[in-house]
């Protein structure tokens, strides 16, 4: 039986709007100037992990989820349904949005499509994000949109470290620059840009919009989801429900001393934050440490984790 957690080796991209803190934070290898995102827990194609360590080393986790079903609760589902990623935003990012998994499927002939969050890593003081937009109607969406009144359609909050966003699919969105978020996602690469402030490229061409996907995905007018965060602690561990929604719950662990013994039935995904500290699954310890992302599989009747460390940890909620 597989008892053991699955350490992942992580994916770098380059972005126009990536920077450094990927290695500075984190002390990523990564592979420029530019790196917008470090995919920690991906079975996506294009971006899937290799497994680390123990009988499937070498193996994708996308390969994993294919043939070790047993590992991931049974769940149904022809993709892995998450996907876990850090990201740097040196600049703004392209104003954004993304489909539902129907439209997802009937147009874009994907599995999935987004809905997203995000945990503010980090952020210099004064960080904005978009979220959602001001039009009370879909004309006076289309008609904002078609005549470039981003001032007025677009809708800024600021933001700061440990601050948390769900994102549904149909939600105007982008993060802005100088911030560092861990996004939980529906695992899908499916993004229609409405507006990318005019930048053009290294090849001096502007990136392509998507008006009208854009336009039939928005959610109008704009609902804020409604969030409680929720705390409790028992022995060592702090754990903070930061969402349980449709496709995913996110929870926010702060690890100082031991935990007691964790029987969650479902396989867990977990990123480490900050701080370092060991997994101890039937007496043998794994060590973790900052940076590193894992999955402890459903096989795993029980654990106990040990040290001082921030995690970000998940779970789906398909069947
Ligand atoms: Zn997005």
């Amino acid at each position: 039986m597989y008892n053991e957690p699955i350490f992942l080796e992580p994916e770098f991209k380059e972005r126009i709007w990536g920077g450094t803190k990927l290695k500075e934070i984190f002390n990523y290898d990564i592979p420029s100037q530019e790196t917008g995102e470090c995919w920690g827990i991906s079975g996506h194609a294009n971006g899937p992990n290799r497994i680390k360590n123990g009988p499937l080393a070498g193996k994708t986790l996308g390969e994993a989820w294919e043939q070790h079903r047993e590992l991931f609760s049974n769940e149904e589902g022809e993709e892995f349904p998450l996907l876990v990623k850090i990201l740097d935003s040196k600049k703004d990012l392209s104003v954004q949005v993304h489909p539902d998994d129907q439209y997802a499927r009937d147009v874009e002939n994907e599995t999935y499509g987004k809905t997203e969050c995000w945990y503010v890593i980090d952020c210099e003081e004064g960080s904005e994000i978009i979220f959602g937009h001001h039009a009370k109607g879909k004309e006076e969406l289309t008609s904002m949109v078609q005549n470039g009144q981003w001032d007025k359609l677009l809708r800024k909050i600021p933001v700061k470290p440990g601050d948390f966003f769900y994102v549904p699919s149909g939600t105007i969105h982008a993060i802005g620059e100088g911030i560092q978020i861990l996004e939980t996602q529906q695992s899908s690469d499916i993004t229609y840009r409405v507006y990318d402030y005019d930048r053009v490229g290294q090849d001096g061409q502007k990136r392509e919009l998507h008006l009208d996907h854009s336009l039939n995905v928005t959610t109008v007018p704009h609902e804020d989801p409604l969030l409680k965060r929720e705390a409790s602690a028992i022995d060592g561990l702090r754990y903070e429900k930061l969402v349980e929604e449709d496709y995913f719950t996110v929870f926010l662990w702060e690890l100082e001393g031991r935990s007691k013994e964790i029987t969650l039935q479902r396989y867990r995904l977990m990123s480490v934050l900050d701080g370092r500290g060991r997994i101890t699954i039937d007496g043998v310890d794994y060590s973790f440490k900052k940076g590193d992302h894992f999955i402890v599989p459903s096989t795993v009747q029980s654990y106990t984790v040990t040290g001082k460390a921030k995690i970000i940890t998940s779970h789906s909620n398909k069947a």
